[in-house]
């Protein structure tokens, strides 16, 4: 399926080998096994990408929304058709199962339809002015020239997701995409071209994460660095951008907190709270990390928990109704597996799975673990997991369940589950979160903001609110005579 390299910087238009010919493999962590090898590019491909980015720029600024919603329809269009294909690709190179992946890339490319709808909406402010001679108009520019770092979690639609809204605004592009995950950023990126977007508005280099992020960082015509990884890297990437003042739209990390009340249906949440932990296997930032449920229901909920997870099939990605593939790679299963065992030291119960699954492929799989007992001082309670492991704590009121949940200095995502309206909309209201969802667990959507507060993030991608992290609000004053 893949060349035995392939090639993966794209700068003005152009598919480009590195002069150092240096390169990196790329492996499917289900197998291990080689799938292709990319470039390891550096400083100097990011340079010559911004420079590129900065030619491009007026001549897309300068373009009418309208035109640019025509090229982000088309790109919509050529993702949806190429899904299956493209899905595989994820699965490949990502390992979820390929349902999954094959919704990821629909879900993707209905950013890039919501952000074609959005190109020709970006609107201005007249102002009344308290001054009779005086004129006061707002206009929306685009920053310039933006850097996209996106992780390996979501190949594809976390490319998108910042792709989308800051092309529509006028801005020009450097992607970086995870090294674990280059092959779905550069079919995104082949999309683009055969979408018709001109040469220079979106480059892709792939390789030194260090090298290419110093470049963005300091490099003067970058605008704009829109980010989606770890709180630690977000805060570097804050520090070092502080030199030019750079903006800044960070995805980090989250700690979700799932509450179960007692009027919860029993069902419905054990159905929900599944999706929401094994969901890519739980290595998405937004799924539940620590379960509270009310003590009254604890034993029902968990025993039906375990009953849907004891269903649920392990394997590669690329098997038939398999719903929980390997983990990214040994690092991401030593964390799981140091969060299992820390638990059971301070006294958690295993109450399904607990260690690694003994397959037949080399990957790193876990079994899907449920944990009864948990304590607020465990490492799983308090640091993210991103693994198939679900701790269960009960709790006795309200108060409680929203004192512990907030209890973090993260605040990306928290879930309750209640049949009672009013304590729906009061959780909510009292929970530290950027997104609280009430018997949801799928809150990323095209149309909506999504993002964290506190140490979970800034700004907002998704909806109209997304756009505006890309747009700048010039102010013209305008004195009139007499
Ligand atoms: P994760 O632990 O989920 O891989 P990271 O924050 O390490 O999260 O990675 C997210 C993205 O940030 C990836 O594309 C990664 O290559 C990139 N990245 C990691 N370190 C840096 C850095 N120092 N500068 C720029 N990008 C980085």
């Amino acid at each position: 399926m893949f060349e035995k390299r392939t090639k993966s910087i794209f700068i003005d238009g152009k598919w480009k080998d590195m002069d150092s010919q240096k390169t990196v493999t790329v492996y499917n962590p289900a197998t291990l096994e080689r799938l292709t090898d990319v470039a390891y590019g550096g400083a100097s491909e990011t340079k010559s990408a911004i420079e590129a980015a900065s030619t491009a720029f007026p001549v897309w600024s300068e373009m009418t929304g309208r035109e640019r919603s025509r090229i982000l329809y088309k790109a919509a269009e050529l993702m949806t058709e190429d899904a299956d294909r493209l899905g595989e690709i994820l699965t490949l190179e990502q390992g979820k199962p390929l349902k999954e992946a094959v919704g990821e890339v629909k879900g993707a490319a209905g950013f890039l339809l919501w952000y074609a709808e959005e190109a020709s909406r970006g609107y201005g402010e007249w102002i009344p002015s308290s001054t009779k001679s005086k004129r006061l108009l707002v206009i929306p520019r685009p920053v310039g020239v933006i850097g996209a770092i996106t992780p390996w979690n979501f190949p594809a639609s976390m490319i998108t997701r910042k792709l989308g809204p800051a092309l529509a605004a006028g801005c020009t592009a450097v992607l970086k995409p995870a090294p674990e995950t280059p092959l779905s950023a550069i079919e995104i990126v082949k999309i683009f071209a055969k979408a018709g977007m001109p040469n220079g508005v979106v480059n892709l280099v792939t390789g030194d994460a260090q090298a290419i992020g110093n470049e963005m960082l300091t490099n003067k015509d970058v605008r704009l660095i829109t980010f989606t990884g770890s709180t630690a890297v977000g805060k570097y990437l804050m520090r070092e951008s502080s030199e030019h003042v750079k903006k800044l739209s960070l995805e980090l990390g989250g700690h979700a907190p799932s509450i179960v009340f007692d009027d919860a249906d029993i069902d419905k949440a054990t159905t929900l709270v599944l999706g929401s932990k094994f969901r890519n296997n739980g290595q998405t930032c937004i799924c539940t990390n620590r379960l509270y449920v009310h003590e009254s229901i604890a034993d029902a909920f968990t025993s039906m928990l375990k009953d849907k997870v004891a269903q649920m099939k392990i394997g590669s990605g690329l098997g038939n109704d398999v719903e929980l593939g390997p983990l990214i790679n040994e690092k991401a299963f030593e964390k799981v597996q140091a969060h299992l065992d820390d638990a059971v030291k301070n006294g958690a119960k295993v109450v399904y799975g607990g260690s690694q699954w003994e397959g037949n492929l080399d990957g790193h799989f876990y079994q899907p673990t449920i944990l009864s007992g948990a304590t607020d001082n465990m490492l799983i309670m308090n640091e993210e997991t991103f693994g198939p492991i679900i701790p269960v704590q009960t709790f006795t009121d309200e108060d409680e369940a929203l004192r512990k949940a907030n209890d973090t200095d993260y605040g990306l995502a928290a879930y309750i589950f209640t049949e009672n309206t009013n304590r729906a909309i009061r959780a909510s209201e009292k929970l530290e979160y950027g997104i609280v969802g009430v018997n949801d667990v799928f809150p990323s959507v095209p149309e909506a903001p999504f993002g964290g507060i506190k140490q979970s993030g800034v700004g907002k991608e998704g909806g109209h609110h997304g756009m505006d992290e890309f747009l700048e609000k010039k102010f013209i004053s305008v004195g009139l005579d007499g």
